[in-house]
């Protein structure tokens, strides 16, 4: 499997007057290959939770492990579980810094040592698999759009090879034409490269279509974890949780579960059904 969490709890501010308690006894698996949806309201415990898997917070109580090792063992660097976990976090364009784009997704494989002729394969093919051709390449990241800021945020992560991508509310501040461009990206990247996608979303329209199962974060506790299908029976709880389903995001999954490819042009009922019918 890629990533095991066992009983997991985090406080932050242990002993202090401001003590509270993020995560408490979390436990579960993802295996390799999975594209899986985590979900919650704000609060919830999401940003807490993936920031164990790669070893940036060390667990008040529990265990981590990717890839069958426990990350905070003994001989353990954590840099190479940085490498193997890639997190990308929110509006991660504002940690473009580089005066292009070639040597900002360099700028990981260069640190992990790698000679010039690999990390140049590697920022070609990082680039190329988000979508940005050549013609970027010496471009400064601030001259490209919202979107493409954040392929080229994406790039650098995908660029250190990772076994498992992270990425939280990778849609955050998009218009709905590059949202569901960069989801359909991350779909065909998953598809593509076969590497395991964790998509941390507070929106069930963003990945209740994408995703093949969904774990539902509520106050530090895992709610749900199931196919989406199944999730998505418990509609009124879920409501509660400020989690609505909305209804084409359940007639897109109906499509995609039957083997249709459903376009990311198709936002209402009518088009969904329109599609149905092609
Ligand atoms: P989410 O990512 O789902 O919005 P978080 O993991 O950010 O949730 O937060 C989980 C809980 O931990 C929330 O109650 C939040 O207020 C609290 N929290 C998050 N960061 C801190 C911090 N640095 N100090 C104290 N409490 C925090």
């Amino acid at each position: 499997m890629s990533i095991k969490i066992e009983n997991l709890s985090y406080v932050y501010s242990e002993g202090t007057p401001f003590e509270k308690k993020a995560l408490d006894g979390v436990t579960l698996e993802i295996d390799n290959g999975e594209f899986v949806g985590l979900i919650g309201h704000t609060g919830s415990g999401k940003s807490t939770l993936i920031q164990h898997f790669n070893g940036l917070f060390k667990p008040s109580e529990g265990n981590v492990y990717v890839q069958g090792e426990d990350i905070h063992g003994e001989d353990v660097k954590l840099s190479d579980i940085r490498q193997k976990v890639g997190l990308v976090f929110q509006y991660p364009e504002h940690q473009l810094f580089e005066m292009t784009v070639y040597k900002d997704v360099s700028f990981g494989p260069v640190n992990m040592g790698l000679n010039a002729s690999e990390v140049d394969s590697r920022v070609k093919e990082a680039l190329h698999i988000v979508g940005l051709s050549e013609e970027v390449y010496e471009k400064s990241p601030f001259e490209l759009s919202g979107g493409q800021k954040r392929r080229v945020a994406i790039a650098g992560v995908l660029a250190m090879k990772p076994d498992v991508l992270i990425l939280d509310e990778p849609t955050a501040g998009l218009d709905p034409r590059g949202r569901d461009e960069i989801l359909e990206e991350i779909k065909k990247l998953h598809d593509e490269l076969g590497i395991t996608v964790i998509l941390v979303s507070h929106s069930m329209e963003d990945i209740g279509k994408y995703v093949d199962r969904i774990i539902v974060m509520d106050r530090g506790h895992i709610k749900y974890d199931d196919a989406p299908k199944k999730v998505f029976q418990h509609i009124e709880s879920l409501e509660k949780m400020g989690l609505g389903v909305p209804q084409v995001t359940y007639l897109m999954r109906e499509l995609t579960d039957k083997g249709y490819h459903v376009s990311p042009e198709v936002t209402t009922i009518k088009e969904a059904y329109d599609e149905l019918m092609k």
